[in-house]
C-alpha cells in the first residue's frame, strides 16, 4: 500500500509542469565573469577534445597535455594561477566550439531545481532574464544530456 501511494506521488510530480513552463530568457553578454575569476571545473569529453583541439589546428595528444588536467576523475580545462579559464583572452578564444558545459549553461539542472535556484545564479549572469526567449521544450533539450550538474 505504501510503495503504491509512494508511486503515485512519484508520478504526480513527474506530471507536475515545470516551474519554467513558458520557457526563459537568456542572451549571453560575454562579459567573461563566468570564464574569470574564481577557481572552476570546464568538463570536457571526447566530442569537445576532438572539436576544440580541430578548430585550433591542434593534434589531440599535444592538446590533451597542454590544455586539459584531471580534476576528481574528469577531463576539464586548465585555468590560469588566477583562476581564468585557459581560453579566456579578452573573450572565450574557442566560442564557437566550446565544451557542453559551456554551451548550455545556465540551463542546468542545479539552476532550474526550483525558480529561487535561478534567480540566485541571475546575480552572477547578466545574460539571465535578458534577450531571446527559449521555450520549455528548448530548456528541457539542453538539460537532457548528462547535465546532472557541473
Ligand atoms: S556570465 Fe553570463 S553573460 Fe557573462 S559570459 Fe557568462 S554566460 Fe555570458
Ligand atoms: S571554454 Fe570558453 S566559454 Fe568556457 S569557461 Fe573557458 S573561456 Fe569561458
Amino acid at each position: 500500500m505504501r510503495s503504491v501511494r509512494l508511486m503515485e506521488n512519484i508520478k504526480v510530480m513527474q506530471d507536475k509542469e515545470p516551474w519554467y513552463k513558458n520557457g526563459l530568457k537568456f542572451e549571453c553578454q560575454r562579459c567573461g565573469d563566468c570564464c574569470r575569476g574564481e577557481p572552476g571545473i570546464v568538463k570536457v569529453d571526447i566530442n569537445d577534445i576532438k572539436k576544440i583541439s580541430s578548430y585550433l589546428k591542434i593534434k589531440q595528444e599535444p592538446f590533451t597535455k597542454h590544455y586539459l588536467r584531471i580534476v576528481n576523475g574528469s577531463l576539464s580545462l586548465r585555468e590560469f594561477r588566477n583562476g581564468d579559464c585557459f581560453m579566456y583572452d579578452n573573450g572565450c578564444k574557442i566560442y564557437e566550439v566550446r565544451p557542453l558545459q559551456c554551451r548550455t549553461f545556465p540551463f542546468w539542472k542545479s539552476n532550474l531545481r526550483i525558480e529561487s535556484d535561478w534567480e540566485k545564479q541571475k546575480h552572477t549572469c547578466p545574460g539571465m532574464d535578458k534577450g531571446r526567449l527559449h521555450d520549455c521544450q528548448e530548456v528541457e533539450k539542453k538539460l537532457k544530456p548528462e547535465l546532472d550538474d557541473f
